[in-house]
Order: structure tokens, then C-alpha cells, then sequence
């Protein structure tokens, strides 16, 4: 399938725009790999995800995107000791959970933890706008470790 304009929602359009950033293809499926998952991933998965699309791009074409929205603060690399992940930045679900064995996140949007926030300005005189919050933790005591597992079975 060709598509000759990328898809992507209307909001990564002008995040990407805001970042001074042309919406190409790999870096719309790069987003749109990302999005799907929900969780980080890493170079080599993102690959993989955008591959099944059945569009071909060159493994130095995606890693170039990532590289680039990663510097435009698109997305966001972590690195952990099994490698480096990626994540969408997101504004309207602040709160990103990040496991600190596995590397995998979750987005989270939580109201009691807005209204904290929120509470937690206001006696210090400010107007919460919006905010981030980076959350620490072990995903399940059954934690499937480093990201890479399956190579290291392999
Ligand atoms: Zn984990």
C-alpha cells in the first residue's frame, strides 16, 4: 500500500510542526508504532512494528527518525542497562510509570494525582498548568527483566 501523505493524528502533526519537524513517512510510522504499543520500545522493536506495515524503510531511515524526534522532544530515550527505549512524550497523560527492571512504561492520566498537584501550587502561590511525573517502580514481582531477554535466550 502507498500512501502519499502520512497518517498520523492531528495532534503529532502539530507537535511535530511546533518542533519545527517535516511529517515524513518513517517518522509518522516510527509515532505510529509507538502509539500503538502504549509502552516504550526499543530501536529494534520499533523496527519491527514498522516493518508489519508493510512500508519499506531502511533500519538507518528509522533509526534516523527516532534520533531526530528524540532531539525535537518528541519522543523520549531512556536507557537502561539492557539498552536504550523510546517513548512518545505526552502532555495530556502526564504521569509515565517506567519499570525499573524491565524498561517497559506506562501513560497514565490520574485525577487524585492532578488535584495533589494542583493543591501542592496553590499554597506555594502558582497556577498549576500542566506538569510530568516520572514514576519509578517494578512492573510485577514476576518482572520479565531486561528488555533484550530474547536474545539473551536465544
Ligand atoms: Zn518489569
Amino acid at each position: 500500500m502507498f500512501l502519499s501523505t502520512p497518517y498520523l493524528p492531528r495532534a503529532y502533526i502539530d507537535k511535530m510542526r511546533a518542533a519545527n519537524l517535516q511529517v515524513t513517512m518513517p517518522r509518522a510510522a516510527v509515532l505510529r508504532a509507538l502509539i500503538r504499543a502504549d509502552v516504550s520500545l526499543s530501536q529494534t522493536e520499533i523496527y519491527r512494528e514498522v516493518v508489519q506495515e508493510n512500508i519499506s524503510f531502511t533500519l538507518s531511515s528509522v533509526y534516523n527518525a527516532i534520533s531526530k524526534m528524540v532531539h525535537a522532544g518528541i519522543l523520549q530515550e531512556r536507557l537502561f542497562e539492557s539498552g536504550r527505549v523510546y517513548t512518545v512524550v505526552e502532555t495530556d497523560r502526564p504521569i509515565r510509570v517506567t519499570c525499573v527492571s524491565c524498561g517497559r512504561s506506562l501513560f497514565l492520566n490520574d485525577s487524585a494525582i492532578t488535584a495533589f498537584h494542583r493543591e501542592a501550587m496553590a499554597r506555594l502561590g502558582f497556577e498549576l498548568k500542566d506538569y510530568t511525573l516520572s514514576i519509578r517502580a517494578k512492573c510485577r514481582p514476576d518482572c520479565p527483566g531486561p528488555v533484550n531477554a530474547e536474545s539473551r535466550a536465544a
